[in-house]
């Protein structure tokens, strides 16, 4: 089933009894002050009906993980004094902003966090075999945290806000780490845990980017997977808007960190927002749009820190004219595997084990391309890399170039996969650049490249062809 199929409960409901989805990223959740532009940005859309999906506070899933690899390498109590800081950011914002029995929960909530990272250490230091479901066990301990503490902020504020738990919505696999959502059952138990709270006015408050399996272990949904909880959820319960509240106000033709003269894209069609996603720009985590796209539920990007300062609208079309170019990003991190095979072989069969041997060694895959003088893989670097390129010594001369980066120009380029856009490479001759074609998107055009030459690629790209300077 996919998300246009599922049975419309809410149908008959008017658009305005539906919720709006509201996610806050890291940096909208870092301290006191910004928990409290939060609370403030929640209670003016109250009439919006909110559900609040909230990340980890900055910094901290990154703490978790560290955490992980020194109760390993070193011990339980080593990790837990790591960790003592970190808590201590969560604690000093409920002490300024919760008060009441809210605070209390909180408090409670995060006494029992601190006896069940100590239990979940101790098991995986004794198990090895456990690390995999307790990492994700441990680390969604960032979101819940913040989930609980959100929905104190907002009932000491006046609001009805309530902590529910995001693992009894989402239903995942049990590839933990990088989980799939199984799209039926997170309908069904998000509409059954969110509704009656909803129907009772409370502004629900979840945890971003962890879930469950069907047997209730906890997972997560991959780095920087909150914003795919916040559409997950504003599918299952038809939301009228997704809303990404994060530390820009939208999705500019390029990252504004990397390229000054970035502008925000007022709005763009869904492909466009999912091509940026998926070759690097971390404003979106790249499966955003999979869950609102057969509902045509609009996802905006803003910023929680300046609300006034407008926004990006994705939507199903964003009207660039044909030939436009929208915006650049690079992806780095990727590595290319070239393979020459030795004696007879035919290119699909190669073409068939290559892919087969990458993915039995857990590489991503991101272009195959397959000729009579051999077989190219662009995928992401990972250790599985060096092991599946010794399997495929076997097969013929093996060759990996690593540091190298996919460079990515967004825009409507029509449905003509194997066509190169001419101001494009134009623009890209002083920089050693591979175009990878077939590439089957009418919205965006993808280049290998050495990593350390991308940022400037991008500049130069962006220069010329969205700010059309010479
Ligand atoms: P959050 O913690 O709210 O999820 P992220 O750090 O994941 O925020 O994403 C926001 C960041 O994405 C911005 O600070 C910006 O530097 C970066 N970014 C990369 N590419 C783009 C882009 N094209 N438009 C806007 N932001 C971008
Ligand atoms: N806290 C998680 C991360 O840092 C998820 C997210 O922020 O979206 O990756
Ligand atoms: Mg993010």
């Amino acid at each position: 089933m996919n998300p246009s199929d599922y049975p419309d409960s809410s149908a008959s409901a008017g658009a305005e009894r539906r919720p709006t989805v509201m996610k806050f990223g890291g940096t909208s959740v870092q301290d006191a002050a910004a928990f409290a532009r939060v609370a403030a940005i929640v209670r003016r859309q109250r009439p919006q009906r909110p559900v609040v999906v909230v990340s980890a506070m900055a910094g901290m899933t990154d703490a978790l993980l560290a955490a992980i690899k020194l109760a390993l390498e070193a011990d339980t109590p080593t990790a837990l004094d790591w960790l003592e800081s970190h808590f201590g950011r969560y604690s000093e914002v409920a002490e300024q902003l919760a008060g009441g029995a809210a605070y209390g929960d909180f408090v409670r909530f995060l006494y029992a966090a601190r006896e069940s990272l100590t239990r979940a250490f101790d098991t995986m230091r004794r198990y090895p075999g456990t690390i995999p479901p307790l990492r994700d066990e441990v680390v969604a301990y960032g979101e819940r945290l913040s989930a609980t503490l959100m929905a104190a902020i907002l009932v000491n504020d006046g609001l009805p806000g309530r902590a529910m738990d995001a693992r009894a919505c989402i239903v995942t696999d049990d590839v933990y780490g990088r989980a799939r959502p199984r799209w039926e059952d997170t309908v069904a138990r998000t509409r059954q845990t969110l509704q009656a709270a909803l129907a009772e006015d409370v502004i629900p408050t979840l945890g971003g980017f962890i879930g469950a399996t069907l047997d209730g272990a906890t997972t997560t949904l991959g780095r920087g997977g909150s914003d795919y909880s916040a559409t997950l959820i504003g599918a299952a319960l038809q939301a009228r808007e997704v809303q990404i509240w994060t530390d820009v106000a939208g999705i500019y033709s390029a990252d504004p960190r990397l390229a000054p003269n970035a502008r925000r894209l007022e709005s763009l069609a869904y492909g466009e927002a999912t091509d940026l996603a998926l070759y690097g720009a971390k404003v979106l985590h790249p499966r955003t749009i999979e869950p609102v796209e057969r509902l045509r539920i609009p996802v905006s990007i803003r910023n929680s820190y300046a609300p006034e300062d407008g926004y990006s609208v994705i939507t199903p079309d964003s009207g660039a004219p044909p030939g436009a170019i929208l915006a650049v990003t690079h992806r780095a991190g990727m590595a290319a595997v070239h393979v020459r095979p030795s004696g007879a072989w035919r290119a699909a069969a190669a073409l068939d084990d290559l892919a087969r041997t990458l993915n039995a060694h857990g590489v991503i895959v991101e272009h195959l391309a397959a000729s009579r003088m051999g077989l190219a893989a662009t995928v992401e670097d990972s250790e599985g890399v060096a092991a599946a390129c010794r399997d495929l010594r076997g097969a013929g001369e093996v060759q990996v170039a690593t540091q190298r980066a996919l460079l990515c120009v967004v825009g409507n380029f029509g449905d003509e996969a194997t066509e190169l856009h001419p101001t494009v490479s134009e623009a890209l001759a002083d920089f050693r650049v591979t175009p990878l074609l077939p590439h089957p998107s009418p919205c965006s055009r993808l280049f290998l490249m050495a990593e350390a030459d991308a940022p400037a690629a991008v500049r130069q790209l962006h220069a010329r062809l969205v700010e059309n300077l010479a």
